[in-house]
């Protein structure tokens, strides 16, 4: 069987540390464009030379370059037992590119959850945000302080790239435009949209998902 879900929201809404804690919890590998796309830049592979440009000022990638990656996982293995999406689909055309390829494969979708929270805080967690350059931890200035090593590995902490505060306003714009409109896309849809308020614990935010999970089962 396994489960297909979505995680939807603006930009550090938590996504990722939310993604991944229920992708554990249901044993599906999340599939992050957006850690794909940073993964190709590292890489320096000719697709992230492609998307540089869009990246670094905080645009959205081509829908053909992000439906490429997502189609080419839905090939392999690892999401043979289900999946959860973080990031993606991000515009009407990746959602209903999405749902080509879902319907190729006689696939459904098992939830659609939104997570919410005020922009003010949002800007507040993305600007504060850090990085290690050595082993991937995510933490935030709130947690270290100014500065401070990885308390992980010892390594140095950075911002990313797309963390800097005048592309964080143009990623929210973009989240605006492109992306919120989904969010009725789904609640229109058949599988339907679960929100979520995202402020309070890591904990707090990840039990109201799992009830909502709960939740969203029952009436379907
Ligand atoms: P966040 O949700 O905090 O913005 P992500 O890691 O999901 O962080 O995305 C970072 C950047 O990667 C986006 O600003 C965009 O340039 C690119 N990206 C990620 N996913 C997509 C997507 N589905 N479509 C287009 N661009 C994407
Ligand atoms: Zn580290």
């Amino acid at each position: 069987m396994g489960v297909r879900l979505i995680i939807m929201g603006p930009p550090g809404v938590g996504k990722g540390t939310q993604g991944e804690l229920l992708a554990e919890r249901f044993g599906i590998p999340r599939l992050s464009t957006g850690d794909m796309i940073r993964a190709a830049l590292s890489a320096g592979t000719p697709l992230g030379e492609r998307v540089r440009v869009y990246y670094e000022a905080g645009d959205l990638v081509p829908d053909d370059v992000v439906l490429g990656l997502i189609a080419e996982a839905f090939d392999g293995p690892e999401t043979a037992g289900g999946f959860l999406l973080d990031g993606f689909p991000r515009t009407v055309a990746q959602a209903d590119g999405l749902g080509e390829l879902l319907a190729a494969r006689r696939l459904e979708l098992d939830a659609v959850l939104s997570l919410e929270a005020p922009e003010q805080e949002l800007v507040e967690r993305i600007s504060g945000r850090r990085v290690c350059e050595a082993c991937g931890l995510v933490t935030h200035v709130r947690a270290v302080g100014d500065d401070a090593p990885c308390p992980a590995c010892g390594c140095s902490l950075i911002q990313r790239s797309d963390d800097l505060a005048e592309t964080v306003r143009n990623r929210l714009s973009v989240y605006r435009e492109q992306t919120e409109p989904l969010l009725a896309y789904y609640a229109r849809s058949g599988t339907g949209l679960t929100a979520v308020d995202g402020l309070g614990t890591k904990e707090a935010i990840r039990d109201r998902l799992l009830d909502a999970l709960r939740r969203a089962e029952t009436a379907a």
